[in-house]
């Protein structure tokens, strides 16, 4: 007789033995819940994104975390390595990988609490006008083949960078590497 629970990563239901549930000796589904949640930046950055509202590539993205006041004006704060850091510097981190303290991540759209990679650029104030950012790639269909290819990829690309190989946009591909789009066709691979 099986219990279900559910997976403390993906929220996902599975089932196990009840003295294990009432042990909570299996919090997670799959192994490799277990260790997206253990390999703390990936956690971090699965918490990141929760706390935004992912609209379309062209649209902004608000923060819908803690906010604080700088310059004047409201943006997003995130507790990263201990520190709190703008969210929209978070956001250009974790998508472009990092940068210098120094540098400043500028809004395109002029929305302090906006995260949306594509609206952000690194720059002086100065160079306000002066980048034309490219826009987000657009949403593609992708084949069975593509996604297992993609699945595949991850921590040997970035995100940016396999976006770039399949032409999708790249919350795509996170998606497909945390599991919550294409589970079906990547899950064998997580088996324990
Ligand atoms: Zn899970
Ligand atoms: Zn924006």
């Amino acid at each position: 007789m099986l219990t279900t629970v559910t997976c403390q990563f993906c929220q996902k239901k599975f089932q196990i033995f009840p003295y294990l549930a009432a042990k909570n000796a299996r919090p997670y589904c799959s192994h490799k819940c277990y260790c997206l949640h253990k390999q703390t930046d990936e956690y971090i950055r699965q918490r990141f994104w929760e706390k935004v509202i992912i609209a379309k590539p062209e649209d902004c993205w608000l923060w819908q975390g803690a906010r604080r006041q700088q310059y004047g004006q409201e943006y997003g704060r995130f507790l990263y390595q201990a520190k709190i850091h703008l969210a929209h510097r978070i956001s250009y981190l974790f998508t472009y990988g990092p940068f210098l303290d120094d540098d400043c991540v500028l809004h395109k759209c002029d929305t302090p609490p906006c995260v949306n990679p594509t609206h952000l650029f690194l720059g002086t104030r100065n160079d306000n006008n002066i980048d034309k950012a490219k826009k987000g790639r657009a949403r593609k269909v992708l084949i069975p083949q593509q996604a297992k290819e993609i699945f595949t990829l991850k921590g040997k690309y970035s995100l940016s960078k396999t976006a770039a190989m399949f032409n999708v946009h790249f919350m795509t591909i996170s998606d497909i590497w945390h599991g919550r789009i294409w589970s079906w066709v990547t899950n064998d691979e997580n088996a324990l």
